[in-house]
């Protein structure tokens, strides 16, 4: 029988915890061509998130818990989720019932039927703010512009990825990490499956605006040298315009009496050429922030608590 891991990341999710399981549950036990695991992680939630984790382990022998000392992140989260299952394919899905688990049956016949990767592409978004609708919309045509690989319009994290595309993907270690452009990196027979978003089941986003802007620059950052170039490019133009300045000042130097007004021309190239450099400075130090932090190797998480996993696992 196969086995199909299901990763569920976590962070103070108290609210939905019970519902989720239960609905998941339900699903994977209506899959009973399968085995199935359903994994926790656990984010560093800083709500009852993981003792209500440890009381669903206790009662069931398929779920798995996986406690971070600290909050990580989401990408992180589905990626320890990722390296710590088995499954011969793994869903990833969000705890808050956005993505409706009852997708997950579909998902598992359109890889019986040969896909490797099935992602959820959204069709009907229903209780999410006006700003994070058009945010997302312009985000994904914004960053597959810039993007040196296609990453599907419209996609989150719910997918599924057989063990051949999710081993490629676990292969990368990057410290910053846009899960949904890395997936599309992979390659391998990928298929859209349409589903409709539902309305958080309860609680609040754990999204604020400052991850999802931090999301926003792993995703151009990580798959653009772009940004690298629009230095060069306007490093190039300032230079040309510089030049210009340079001619135009000997001009009024040795034709004109007009030196000494030159003060505000003066002041204003050397405010424009100052501030430029500093722009250039600032996305060639993004880059070099990136090289540092992924020169340092550090492990991507740091678990502090299995559950469910047999020892040696
Ligand atoms: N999440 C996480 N760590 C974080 C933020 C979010 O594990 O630092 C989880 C969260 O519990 C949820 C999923 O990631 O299961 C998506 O988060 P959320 O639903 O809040 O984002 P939204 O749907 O609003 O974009
Ligand atoms: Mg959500």
């Amino acid at each position: 029988m196969k086995l199909l891991s299901v990763v569920v990341p976590c962070y103070n999710e108290e609210e939905v915890m019970l519902a989720s399981y239960e609905r998941l549950h339900t699903v994977l036990q209506g899959l009973s061509a399968y085995r199935h695991e359903l994994i926790f992680v656990n984010d560093g939630s800083r709500d009852r998130t993981l003792q209500l984790l440890r009381e669903i382990a206790a009662k069931d022998p398929q779920v798995k818990v996986l406690s971070f000392s600290r909050n990580f992140g989401h990408q992180i989260a589905i990626t320890a989720g990722l390296d710590n299952c088995k499954g011969d394919a793994a869903v990833v899905i969000d705890a808050d019932l956005q993505d409706p688990p009852e997708v997950i049956a579909e998902m598992v016949k359109a890889w019986e039927e040969g896909a490797e990767v099935v992602y959820g592409k959204r069709h009907v978004r229903e209780g999410e703010s006006a700003f994070k609708l058009l945010s997302a919309k312009y985000f994904y045509r914004f960053i597959n512009r810039l993007a040196d690989v296609d990453i599907p319009l419209d996609t989150g994290d719910f997918r599924l990825m057989d063990r051949r595309a999710l081993d490629a993907f676990l292969g990368m270690r990057e410290q910053h990490r846009f899960v949904r452009g890395m997936v599309a990196w992979v390659g391998f027979r990928q298929l859209a499956l349409e589903y409709d978003r539902e309305p958080r089941f309860a609680g609040v986003t754990k999204y604020p605006l400052k991850k999802m802007l931090r999301l926003a620059t792993d995703a151009i950052l990580g798959f653009s040298n772009v940004p690298l170039r629009l230095a060069t490019i306007i490093g190039f133009l300032t230079s040309i315009l510089a030049f210009a300045g340079i001619l135009y000042t000997l001009y009024a130097k040795l034709f004109t009496e007009a030196t000494v007004q030159g003060w505000t021309f003066l002041m204003i190239a050397i405010l424009f050429i100052g501030g430029i450099t500093l722009l250039v400075l600032g996305i060639i130090g993004e880059y070099i922030g990136r090289i540092y932090s992924e020169i340092k190797r550090r492990p991507l998480y740091i678990v502090s608590e299995k559950i469910g996993y047999g020892s040696g696992e």
